[in-house]
């Protein structure tokens, strides 16, 4: 059988094999420690499943609209005015399965063969496998820990060419954690300015921020730059509804019909009943969001505390988000050979960075409990230990 060209230049999700492979082990009865999906392991806040329920019950379970139930695309559109600052209305919105979704909507309303996206590495690892699916051109920037693993608008300037369309900014970011001050998202939107070109902003981690670190919303800067930017987001990290599949994309009208006839030709609307949870997730208290940021900024420091006490291990302290990248170089094993042998010989999963486009760090995802990250570094130390 020959499978179509663009599916042999793709390779299967990493983070979602690994995290099924520490899931399959586990029920097997083996005392796994996973560190590898970004998933918090919060359940769903009550309010939120009831809202759904409910709407079950009341018989919600028709299709809807292909670009989401009305009210809910008029929340997002308030959410994004209250929260970033955007003047968008609920024509400017779609919801989708996913943010990963409306991400790959996007890449299918707007990207033709050969057009070039930019993509800064350290990235999310289905970034470029989403352009070349489409038949675009993925151009990585690399950057490192020197500069925090933040594009500079210089680097950002030089890797455009007549064929750029798309920039793809993910602030916070996964998988480093980073988070762009308001003065380097500024600098960054001058460029795309210049060069007429699109942002996408991804900010599915907006909500969880440390240490005071703020969230800016690059279309939020100003006419020029909101007429250049899409926003991703998505309920699964900030309200732990990972499972549900609900995100959504907003921008400029004629993008957003797009994706939603794409949508009408693919996979319609967004199950209906759960989008009566996101309803009730952006019209409810936030309480549960703040919550849930507290405790994962107990567990960054603490999982932080013990990785800084591993000799061979270097971590840089990041903002947002709920993963820590270690560089692993000085155990002068590859990112896969590190994370294989710790799985096999202490039965802890990490993503190897070479997923994110750097062999030379690991992701820990630290949306677990207390108890598993303590066992997980004590074994992650012994690990170290015997390679350096
Ligand atoms: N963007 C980033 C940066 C992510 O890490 C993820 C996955 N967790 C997504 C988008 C997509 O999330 P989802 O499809 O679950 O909403
Ligand atoms: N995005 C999350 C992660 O990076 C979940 C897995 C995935 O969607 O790839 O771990």
């Amino acid at each position: 059988m020959k499978l179509a060209a663009r599916v042999s230049k793709v390779t299967p999700s990493l983070t979602l094999a690994i995290a099924a492979k520490a899931k399959a082990l586990k029920a097997d009865g083996i005392d796994v420690c996973s560190f590898s999906a970004g998933e918090p392991d919060f359940d769903t806040p009550a309010h939120i499943k009831a809202a759904a329920a409910k709407a079950l019950d009341e018989g919600k379970t028709k299709y809807g609209p292909a670009a989401g139930e009305p009210k809910l695309r008029d929340a997002i559109a308030r959410k994004l005015k209250t929260d970033n600052g955007l003047d968008y209305k609920s024509e400017n919105v779609i919801v989708t399965n996913g943010g990963k979704h409306s991400l790959y909507n996007l890449m299918v309303a707007l990207i033709d063969p050969g057009d070039e996206v930019i993509i800064p590495a350290p990235y999310w690892l289905s970034y470029p496998e989403m352009v070349t699916l489409v038949g675009g051109i993925p151009v990585i920037v690399t950057t490192d820990a020197t500069t925090g693993y933040k594009i500079t608008p210089e680097q950002l300037r030089q890797s455009i060419t007549p064929k750029t369309k798309l920039f793809v900014l993910n602030s916070p970011s996964n998988p480093t954690g980073m988070v762009y001050t308001p003065d380097e998202i500024k600098a960054l939107a001058q460029v795309v300015i210049d060069a007429d070109i699109l942002v996408v902003s991804d900010e599915i981690y907006e909500k969880i921020l440390y240490d005071g670190a703020e969230h800016i919303s690059i279309g939020s800067l100003g006419k020029e730059i909101f007429e250049r930017t899409l926003i991703s987001n998505g309920f699964a990290k900030a309200y732990s509804m990972t499972g549900w599949r609900l995100g959504y994309l907003a921008g400029p009208v004629e993008i957003i019909k797009a994706a939603s006839t794409i949508q009408g030709h693919s996979t319609s609307n967004v199950c209906t009943f759960a989008q009566y949870g996101a309803i009730a997730a952006l019209e409810g208290s936030q309480d549960c969001v703040e919550e849930m940021r507290q405790a994962f900024a107990k567990r960054r420091q603490v999982m932080l505390d013990r990785l800084n006490a591993i000799p061979g291990l270097s971590t840089t302290k990041p903002d947002g988000a709920f993963y820590l990248f270690p560089d692993i170089s000085k155990t002068g094993l590859k990112s896969l050979e590190f994370c294989d042998a710790l799985l096999e010989e202490h039965q802890v999963a990490v993503i190897p960075g070479i997923a994110f486009g750097t062999d030379y760090n690991i992701r820990l995802s630290y949306a677990t409990d207390m108890a598993t990250i303590e066992k997980g570094m004590d074994r992650l130390e012994k690990f170290v230990k015997s390679r350096i």
